[in-house]
């Protein structure tokens, strides 16, 4: 398959960069100590990525979206504690922003996103609201010209690194479930936030984190968007940005796929049972063989989604099988190239165990498979 020059040349630089700032070890070391390799995470920065997903008025490299994807792919191929935060700058920061930021917020926070200077958590998911989003029990009141914040939420990776929690709010009655929603931008740092740290198999790096609001204080500016677009924030949630979020996690699967094959592959000619390769054995040929053709295939639906959202077109349920596929597909590859491994695929001296936990968690997060199979089906309008 061809690929355009310049993301030909971008990956090579992402190679580069990653041979240079993210060896294998390293990335093991991140990945047991769940730490986020800040140093690293700049000279990322350096090589003008974070600018991807941004125009070049506010200082990014405009918004070029199979280009962001290659990045999350060959980033996932070596550390969830450098796909996790690129995701957090070049998408939850940047995607959200451009499509939804007010004019000043843009001016303010783009360049900084850009320069890999700020990075946005999602603060989506509840202790009791999951799938079902627009059932958020995180509230606010304007007080005047005050905004103030009650309530949790859940899984919110990075949230101790991040500039702001992208903070899916109830700010009217609940009965008008889609209506009254608004998204603030809350600095972790205000009085009145607490996080405290959650574990979980897999997608380490960036760690996540239950975050509790206690009366915290916002100005109108938190809204996203401004203060015009108090309770229009469901509206803003299910834009592009969201189509992205799809996407992005889809490349995660594809990077983690692709790593997993390229270490059983070579494994399986290095590897000496019963007198010959084990890759000479036909059910480990069969196995490299079936894989190899699911990660072509999810390149190729990968590919197809993210052009309909760079061009604009309907894409919504494309996503959404990109999504299903990519994920499902990521947890099953893993698996399959781990057996190849038979007990080196298991050892933590090897990288197969860490592809394989992190893929196991793509078709829970991020919208549940089931979630996307009803989203297929809704969008392509199936009788009910
Ligand atoms: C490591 C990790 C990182 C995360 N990071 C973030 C983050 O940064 N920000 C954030 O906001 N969230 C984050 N999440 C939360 C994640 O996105 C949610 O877990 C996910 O959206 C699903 O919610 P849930 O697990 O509560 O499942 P639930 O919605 O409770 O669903 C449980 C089960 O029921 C099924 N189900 C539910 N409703 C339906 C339905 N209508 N039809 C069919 N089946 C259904 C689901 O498919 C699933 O199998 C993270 C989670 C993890 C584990």
């Amino acid at each position: 398959m061809t690929e355009s020059e310049h993301i030909g040349m971008l990956r090579d630089s992402m190679r580069r960069y990653i041979a240079a700032h993210a060896p294998r070890e390293a990335a093991r070391d991140w990945d047991k100590r769940n730490h986020f390799p800040k140093d690293a995470f700049k000279e990322l920065a350096k090589t003008g990525v974070m600018g991807l997903t941004i125009p070049e008025e506010y200082g990014g490299a405009g918004v070029d979206l199979p280009a962001t994807m290659a990045v999350i792919e060959e980033l996932a191929k070596r550390s969830s504690a450098l796909a996790c935060p690129y995701i957090m700058a070049a998408c939850y920061a940047g995607m959200n922003v451009v499509e939804a930021g007010s004019e000043s917020q843009k001016r303010d926070m783009l360049p900084k996103i850009a320069r890999g200077e700020l990075l946005f958590a999602y603060g989506l998911s509840e202790p009791n609201v999951g799938g079902d989003l627009a059932s958020v029990e995180t509230h606010a009141r304007m007080e005047g010209n005050r905004i103030v914040l009650n309530g949790a939420k859940r899984w919110c990776t990075g949230a101790d690194i991040a500039g702001y929690i992208f903070c899916l709010t109830r700010t009217g009655p609940k009965e008008d479930k889609y209506k009254n929603l608004s998204i603030l931008l809350v600095p972790p740092t205000a009085k009145g936030v607490t996080i405290t740290p959650l574990d979980h198999l897999g997608i380490r790096g960036v760690e996540t984190k239950d975050v509790s609001f206690d009366d915290v204080e916002l100005g109108p500016d938190a809204i996203l968007g401004g203060p015009d677009k108090w309770n229009q924030g469901w509206r803003q949630l299910a834009g592009r940005a969201l189509e992205v979020e799809k996407l992005e996690l889809s490349a995660v699967a594809l990077g983690l796929a692709e790593a997993a094959v390229a270490d059983a592959w070579q494994y399986a000619q290095e590897r000496i049972q019963f007198g010959k390769p084990i890759s000479a054995h036909q059910s480990i040929r069969h196995a490299l063989a079936e894989a190899k053709t699911k990660t072509l295939a999810m390149r190729l639906m990968l590919d197809h989604a993210t052009r309909l959202v760079q061009d604009r077109k309907p894409s919504a349920a494309e996503t959404c099988m990109a999504k299903l596929y990519l994920c499902e597909g990521a947890a099953e590859v893993t698996q399959k190239c781990q057996r190849v491994m038979g007990a080196y695929g298991l050892s933590n001296l090897m990288d197969m165990e860490r592809y394989v936990r992190d893929a196991i968690g793509l078709p829970i997060v991020g919208g549940s498979s089931n979630m996307q199979k009803n989203n297929i089906a809704n969008r392509l309008k199936l009788a009910e």
